[in-house]
């Protein structure tokens, strides 16, 4: 069905006499990349090597890719037009290496990257600190959003339950770090309608979850899929995946 409207698009678009309008802008999808630790380990999919990451990120700079950050999102679900060739680059869970890894190359490349954090394991051994997201808030290239308090799969707490991991969560970023999170994301990619009734109802504006594939204002915006980047996908599926998004 997806695949049938991009069709159909693709040929409006060849149509004699189209013009565009804001409706079709509202259709337009985005990347958005999710990535967990940036470090050497062979034995597991979720750990990207630094010098991976780099080539990734040197090649979204060298392309003219325009990263954003979900606050910058705001509006794109009723149509307003987003820069030439967006990208969202999301780290999950906010491990130590985000900063001794990452953070230098996202400087140096000025790639703006969202990391969800859980806030309850702030501070925690492997984990960031609060004085590190400050530090790469400061600089403009990250922000952070919320993984919730403790991780938990929301779909198997009560209402009172999921209140709590996503309020408790949203407040603590304010207290922290001075700003309101706009943006949620999945612990296990897990949701079901109430959860994303319970995510809009704290004040989230967005939420992702790990399904496969470009966001896109259909998918509605508490449900928007992302591109999980292994440590074994090779170059060349990364940039088909980034076409397939309309870069
Ligand atoms: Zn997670």
């Amino acid at each position: 069905m997806k695949k049938l409207s991009r069709i159909l698009f693709a040929l409006l678009l060849l149509a004699p006499g189209y013009r565009g309008s804001a409706r079709d802008l509202a259709a337009r999808p985005v990347p958005i990349l999710l990535y967990h630790s940036v470090s050497e380990d062979t034995g597991n999919p979720l750990k990207l090597g630094p010098s991976r990451f780099e080539e990734q990120m040197e090649y979204l700079r060298s392309k003219g890719f325009h990263p954003l950050f979900f606050s910058d999102l705001s509006g794109w679900e009723k149509g307003r037009p987003l820069p030439a060739k967006p990208v969202l680059i999301t780290l999950d869970d906010g491990y130590a290496d985000n900063y001794a890894a990452a953070y230098p190359i996202l400087r140096r490349t000025g790639m703006k990257t969202t990391v969800f954090s859980i806030t309850g394991e702030i501070g925690k051994p492997g984990y960031l600190t609060w004085g590190q997201l400050r530090e790469m808030e400061a600089s403009g290239v990250v922000r952070a959003e919320s993984h919730t308090v403790s991780h938990p799969n929301l779909t198997r707490l009560d209402a009172g339950g999921k209140r709590r991991e996503l309020i408790e969560s949203r407040r603590e970023i304010v207290r922290q770090l001075g700003h309101r999170p706009v943006a949620l994301a999945y612990p296990y990619g897990a949701y079901d309608a109430e959860t994303e009734e319970a995510v809009r109802l704290a004040g989230y504006r967005f939420a992702v979850t790990g399904e496969t594939g470009c966001a896109d204002p259909s998918q509605g915006r508490f449900t928007l899929h992302r591109i999980l980047v292994t440590s074994g996908m090779p170059m060349e599926e990364f940039r088909g995946w980034l076409r397939d998004c309309g870069g």
